[in-house]
């Protein structure tokens, strides 16, 4: 389904599966490897032009969806990337790790619960170790279960989504801001439920609204570091995160239906604008929000 490459014209509303798809559960996290259709992270068709020679990148979530299409982009620019995914995604790391060294970049697999403070301080030194250096932190770890009401909404979710989403976010960037150089970057991944949140996300809508004001936070505070945050809002992309309880099996069927363009989105079609902020063509930008939401326009 992927075009030979990004640049080839085409059709958006016709460039990737529309729906209906079939019901697919998978327990939490989900892995792409099992998704039918299964999601093009750009395997085939990213083509890269060295925009990111040399680059040292940390990108949390980087075992699949959006994360990975992220870290097979940034490989293909010329970085070397290490991923963070959970200990259950290994199928799905080991075939990234693959495709960055395949580029002849470095990659390495770092599993771990970014729940833990103590893990996100361990995962952001032995990535700068591993490296030697940390150019780019891109931070795309998530978590979103759906539920119907607030009634069945336990404290106990309310504090994970908040803990994986937020908090993590809060432990990676502390952790990594010292050891970063004037001209890296820091991006981080909001949804377009920051801005119109569907009513049974009351735990995950809102964690992403609190990622766009961290993020414009931070921004103003480290750009004396030369150090540049931005944010990528998502609107749906075909990933196990929603296609493994973060949306109903139902809506599963129909999943992107409700954008214009009639479809979700592919984690490829979010790859690019990664890599336009973190490379140094987007030297101007910090403190934005871009969409990639099939047009839901964000406001
Ligand atoms: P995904 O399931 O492929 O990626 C999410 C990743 O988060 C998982 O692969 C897992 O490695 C990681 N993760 C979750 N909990 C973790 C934990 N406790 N410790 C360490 N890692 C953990 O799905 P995706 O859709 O590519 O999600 C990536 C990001 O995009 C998330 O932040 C999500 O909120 C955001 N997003 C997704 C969509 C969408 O429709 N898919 C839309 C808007 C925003
Ligand atoms: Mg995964």
């Amino acid at each position: 389904m992927a075009s030979a490459n990004q640049f080839d014209m085409q059709n958006p509303l016709t460039q990737y599966p529309q729906p209906k798809f079939p019901e697919q559960p998978q327990p939490v996290p989900g892995l792409a490897s099992k998704m039918q259709p299964v999601p093009d992270h750009g395997e085939t068709s990213y083509q890269g032009f060295g925009r990111l020679k040399g680059r040292k990148a940390l990108v949390t979530g980087g075992d699949s969806g959006i994360g990975r299409a992220a870290a097979i982009a940034f490989a293909r620019e010329g970085a070397d990337v290490v991923i963070n995914y959970l200990p259950e995604e290994q199928p799905d790391a080991d075939e990234v790790v693959k495709l960055i060294e395949a580029e002849g970049r470095r990659a390495f697999a770092i599993p771990g619960d970014l729940k833990s403070e103590a893990f996100c301080k361990e995962l952001v030194t032995k990535a700068h170790a591993e490296l030697g250096g940390l150019d780019l932190l891109v931070n795309v770890a998530g978590r979103q279960k759906s539920v119907e009401t607030i009634a069945d909404l336990t404290t106990d979710q309310f504090d994970e989504t908040f803990k994986t989403n937020v908090y993590a976010l809060f432990w990676i960037c502390k952790a990594a801001i010292p050891l970063m150089p004037k001209g890296a970057t820091i991006i981080n991944t909001a949804s377009i439920q920051a801005y119109q949140p569907s009513e049974t996300l009351l735990d995950y809508a809102p964690t992403k609204s609190a990622i766009v004001a961290f993020s414009k936070a931070l921004s103003k505070q480290i750009l004396p570091n030369g150090i540049r945050v931005n944010v990528v809002a998502p609107g749906p992309v075909w990933t196990p995160l929603q296609t493994s309880g973060g949306q109903p099996q139902d809506k599963i069927v129909e999943f992107g239906s409700d954008v214009p363009m009639k479809r979700p989105g592919q984690p490829a079609e979010c790859a690019p604008i990664y890599v336009f902020l973190a490379t140094q063509e987007s030297s101007f930008i910090t403190g934005e929000v871009f969409g990639v939401t099939g047009g839901n326009t964000l406001p």
